[in-house]
Order: C-alpha cells, then sequence, then structure tokens
C-alpha cells in the first residue's frame, strides 16, 4: 500500500514529527520554529527602523532595592549588588533588539553566586526578585543533580520545572529566574584518587556549564513524552538568569589563610575560630572557590558574587515582625479571623529569636519554634469563644506557661500597657 507523503517545512525542511504545528499554504508549508524566528526577524527589523524599545519600564537598581527591603531584612549589600545584576541582565535582554553603534560588543550574561549561612535569605532574595519583575520562578536543589545518564535528575529538569512554572509559555519561561541552592554541594570530590566517575560533583558541574551560558534545552511536553514521535519543547537558556547559592562551609578558613599567608606554626590555630571567620565570605575571589572544589570555566559563568551576612539577634526580630508576611503578622491574621486580637512581648519574641538561634538554621528556625509557641494555643483558642485577646508573654516562649487571655468585658476595664508586637 503507497505511504502518504510526509509533509516537511518548506523553509528549514524540519518533519512534521519534528515540530509542534505545520502551517499549510499554497503548496508549502512553515513549522512553528520558522515562524516564530520569521516573527524575530520582524521585530528586529521594526527596531532598525526607528522603533527602539523602552527600558523605561524596567524597575531601576533603587527601585528593586527599596521593593526587595520590603520583604528582606538586612543584606543591604548583596541587595544592591543583585539589584543592579537583575537591572543589566533584564536590559541586556532588551539590548538585543536594539540599534546601537555597540552592535558588535556583546552584553555577557551576569549569573550570580551568593555565599552565606543557611537561613539567611539567600533563596528568599531570589524568590522575591522575580516576584518584583514578574518572571516565572523555579528552584532546583543541586544535590538531586546527576550528570545526564545516571540515575537522578539531570541538568535539564531544572529548566522543566521553570517551564511548567510559567504554563509551558515557553517566551516567557526564556526570561525567568532559576535559583540553583546547595550550590556548594557540586564541589569535586577529586582529592581521593578514585577511578570510579565523579557523577554528583565535577560532572555536574560540567552539565550545568552550558546551561547557565546558553544552550537550547529540549523538554519533554506537559505530561511528559507519552509517545516518543511527540515532538520536545525548545528552551533557549541564553536569557534565563540563574542565580546559584550555597553556605560554603569551610570557604571562610580559605579566604583566612590567603589574606594572611604567614599564619603557620603557633598562631595557625588561632585564625582557625569560626569567630575569625565571620564576615570573611565577602573577601571571596574567584581562586578561592577554585580552592573550595569548583572548576574554573564554572565560576567563570558566575561572575557576580556576593555574600549574605550571619542574622544578628536584632535583624532575626525584625524578621519575625516587620517584613509584609512577617511571622507574627501571619498568626494575628489567622487569630483575627477569630476575632481575637493577638499580640506578643518584647521580650517573648525575643525569647523567640534564642531559642531559633539555638537551632543554627539562620531565620528558618523561627518559623518552627513559633509553631510550638502558638500550637497548643490555637489548639484550644477556638473552644474559648468569649476571648477577644492573647497575649504571649516570655514565660509562654521559655516555660510553656499559659498566654494571658482577656474577653470583651476584662478588655473595657483593663489599664493594659502597649503590647503590640
Ligand atoms: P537560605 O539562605 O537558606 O536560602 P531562605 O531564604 O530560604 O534561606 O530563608 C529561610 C526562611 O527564613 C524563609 O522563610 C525566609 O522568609 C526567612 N528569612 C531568611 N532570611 C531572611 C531575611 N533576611 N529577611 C526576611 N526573612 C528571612
Amino acid at each position: 500500500m503507497e505511504q502518504p507523503e510526509e509533509l516537511h517545512c518548506s523553509f528549514c525542511g524540519r518533519n512534521s514529527r519534528e515540530v509542534t504545528s505545520l502551517i499549510a499554504g499554497k503548496g508549502a508549508y512553515m513549522c512553528d520554529i520558522c515562524v516564530q524566528n520569521s516573527v524575530d526577524i520582524l521585530r528586529k527589523n521594526a527596531q532598525k527602523a526607528g522603533v527602539q524599545t523602552d527600558i523605561s519600564s524596567l524597575p531601576k537598581p533603587s527601585e528593586i532595592k527599596k521593593q526587595l527591603d520590603q520583604f528582606v531584612i538586612g543584606q543591604d549589600q548583596p541587595k544592591e549588588v543583585l539589584s543592579v545584576a537583575v537591572y543589566n541582565h533584564y536590559k541586556r535582554i532588551q539590548a538585543e533588539d536594539f540599534v546601537s553603534p555597540f552592535d558588535d560588543v556583546d552584553i555577557e550574561k551576569s549569573n550570580i553566586l551568593l555565599l552565606g549561612p543557611t537561613g539567611t535569605g539567600k533563596t528568599l532574595l531570589a524568590q522575591t526578585l522575580a516576584r518584583i519583575l514578574d518572571v516565572p520562578f523555579a528552584i532546583a536543589d543541586a544535590t538531586t543533580l546527576t550528570e545526564a545518564g545516571y540515575v537522578g535528575d539531570d541538568v535539564e529538569s531544572i529548566i522543566v520545572n521553570l517551564l511548567q512554572n510559567a504554563d509551558y509559555n515557553v517566551e516567557r519561561a526564556e526570561r525567568g529566574i532559576i535559583y540553583v541552592d546547595e550550590i556548594d554541594k557540586l564541589t569535586r570530590k577529586s582529592d581521593s584518587a578514585s577511578i570510579t566517575r565523579d557523577v554528583s560533583g565535577e560532572g555536574v558541574q560540567q552539565g550545568l556549564l552550558k546551561m547557565l551560558e546558553g544552550t537550547v534545552a529540549g523538554i519533554p511536553p506537559k505530561g511528559g513524552r507519552k509517545h516518543p514521535e511527540q515532538p520536545l519543547i525548545y528552551v533557549n537558556t541564553r536569557n534565563i538568569l540563574f542565580i546559584c547559592g550555597g553556605a560554603f562551609d569551610g570557604l571562610e578558613k580559605i579566604i583566612a589563610r590567603r589574606k594572611r599567608p604567614t599564619t603557620i606554626g603557633f598562631t595557625a590555630g588561632a585564625a582557625d575560630t569560626v569567630e575569625e571567620h565571620t564576615g570573611l565570605l565577602r573577601f571571596v575571589e574567584p581562586d578561592d572557590l577554585v580552592k573550595f572544589g569548583f572548576i574554573p570555566e564554572f565560576i567563570g559563568r558566575l561572575p557576580v558574587v556576593t555574600a549574605l551576612d550571619p542574622l544578628s539577634d536584632e535583624a532575626m526580630l525584625d524578621i519575625l515582625t516587620n517584613p509584609k508576611n512577617a511571622l507574627v503578622k501571619q498568626y494575628q491574621k489567622l487569630l483575627l479571623l477569630e476575632g481575637i486580637q493577638l499580640e506578643f512581648d518584647t521580650d517573648a519574641l525575643q525569647a523567640i529569636v534564642v531559642r531559633a538561634k539555638q537551632r543554627k538554621t539562620g531565620a528558618r528556625g523561627l518559623r518552627g519554634v513559633m509553631e510550638e509557641v502558638m500550637n497548643p494555643i490555637m489548639y484550644r483558642l477556638p473552644d474559648q469563644r468569649e476571648v477577644r485577646l492573647c497575649r504571649i508573654t516570655k514565660a509562654v516562649v521559655t516555660d510553656g506557661a499559659q498566654p494571658i487571655l482577656s474577653t470583651a468585658d476584662d478588655r473595657q476595664n483593663a489599664d493594659r500597657p502597649n503590647l503590640s508586637a
């Protein structure tokens, strides 16, 4: 029996199985990829004809920082570095459509490396940036990545998440932000002269290299590739901003040694104390990261490096009460839905900070402690319908004491000090 003739794009020659759609014309076909390319060419020509890209719609670095301030406490220097890097990144994307006397000058992509202890706001910064700029965002965990062909997620999986979060809108995904967490766990393990392949460290760095710089990743369509003939979705990572973050335990030691090469012999022990190293991350140089276990090419793809500070007690207290969606505000909102006003004594909040710091997980510990304190209270309160005010004192946090509860009548008579958090 005669096979029906296979259709091809008349422009690029791809067959119908390689593309999502083929548009039929008079005796000719055009695939979706060529349609997209044509749109790009037309847009560029329009620019050349004098229609210039408007960069005024981009928030300026100072505006980005101001918005970050609403959600992220402290970390002023990283915020400034990020605001400029992100502003330049999106300006660079717009410059692709912009005709200028510097046409042969390529502005390099400014992927970002965030160093800093756990729970100090690295993920929050990346996430908030995406929200401010209204671009899709995805978080990847470097520890789950392996080289293609090995058990685990290969690096393309990062793009799958971004595409999903962009509702499969390829153009939006191509301008998104990806946060790669725990990047410090991808270091070379080569000191042990193992003959087995290093699938979790250097191999993944190699895999990520292309992604950071710009490559076209083939992604299975929504719901996976149920049939082999289903075409892949192609996502170009050239304009995706990668922000990589990690705690980099031990990097301070490397920086300290470089900064004080004479620190040998008797004094070496003293210089290796944690206190001496605090704050040293901000002096990091590419060589330190290579010594830490990264391949130089990988570090080269992350030209913007900035360090977050450990959070002070004051910053932790601020985090509890000040950001737009601060924990205290969240609990206050929850209880207000039952008509109960929730108040925290200042020393109660300080006690929460003390307990959270013992967990050594930065501000992440705050939520856990808050849950422990509030859970028994929130279990009982719905049964006490007459309660209008719930005041959390220090003893509630430190000794599991009962909060001070008042009813509407009590409140009318009470001569209360101002206890608002
Ligand atoms: P990491 O630095 O480990 O990526 P995250 O950004 O995930 O830390 O922060 C963990 C939790 O602590 C989040 O709930 C976040 O809201 C809170 N948090 C951490 N740092 C800050 C900060 N500087 N300002 C406000 N909240 C913070």
